[in-house]
């Protein structure tokens, strides 16, 4: 599938996990993509840090114009209610959420010159229901899912496509951590793993998103599911 030879796709948080299947995918599409994060990376690799606006202004402006973008840059930190320190709830915010708007602010400008774009927000099945002991971060995903339907409907009438991929639990650092929080309050791995459910492989997520990208896709506002996070 050949769908976006040309392309210049950008992906935040691309080195690894679901971010890495993410611009394996987009490249095996045709695109020819940037990768942006903290740690160095070989090949089309950019610094940036999406919580900074002064990093993410200069990254982007080093990447030039993008017909796409993927914010998937994230983390995700546990604790319950009562122990969500502000430090944690900025962090899971600022990342999370103010990261999918600052790079979004910087890469629109081109797709509207361009009359093309595609946005695609990795948010999480956490952006619209709610789960214990991870407020902040499910707080942050919310937003991200709000922030990608208004985006959408303000778009509306431009050749530019808005939209979030809600994935359950998807095998990366993100799970182990999960699993090793699961199992320090005891039980096995295999009790910590069937008590998240399908947990889902990175290349599934990328393929929803390809599908997003593709030149010819209507879709947008939406926010589509994937998985399942357990009983
Ligand atoms: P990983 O922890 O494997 O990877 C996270 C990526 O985000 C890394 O490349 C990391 O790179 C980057 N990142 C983190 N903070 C920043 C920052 N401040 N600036 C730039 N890059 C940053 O996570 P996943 O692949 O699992 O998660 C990717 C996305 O998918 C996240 O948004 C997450 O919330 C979402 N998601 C994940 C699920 C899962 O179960 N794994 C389920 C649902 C959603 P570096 O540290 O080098 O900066």
């Amino acid at each position: 599938m050949a769908d976006l030879d040309g392309k210049h796709a950008i992906v935040t948080g691309g080195g690894r996990g679901i971010g890495a299947a993410v611009a394996a995918a987009l490249r095996e599409a045709g695109a020819r993509v940037t990768i942006m994060g903290r740690t160095r990376m070989p090949g089309a690799w950019i610094e940036c840090d999406v919580a900074d606006p002064a990093s993410v202004k200069l990254a982007f402006a080093q990447a030039g114009p993008a017909s796409i973008l993927v914010n998937n840059a994230g983390q995700a930190d546990a604790a319950p209610f009562l122990k969500t320190n502000l430090e944690l709830w900025h962090r899971m915010l600022d990342v999370n959420l103010t990261g999918t708007f600052l790079c979004t602010q910087a890469a629109l400008p081109g797709m509207v010159a361009a009359r093309f774009g595609r946005i695609v927000n990795i948010a999480s099945m956490a952006g619209l229901e709610g789960f214990s002991h991870v407020s902040a971060y499910c707080a942050s995903k919310h937003g991200v899912v709000g922030l990608t339907r208004a985006l959408a409907r303000e778009l509306a009438r431009e050749p530019i496509t808005v939209n979030a991929v809600c994935p359950g639990y998807v095998e990366t650092d993100m799970v182990k951590k999960a699993v090793a929080n699961l199992m320090a309050r005891g039980g096995s791995e295999a009790e910590a793993r069937a008590r998240l459910g399908t947990i889902l492989q990175p290349a599934e997520v990328a393929d929803a998103v390809v599908r997003l990208c593709r030149t010819d896709s209507q879709v947008t506002g939406e926010a589509i599911v994937l998985g399942d996070m357990g009983a």
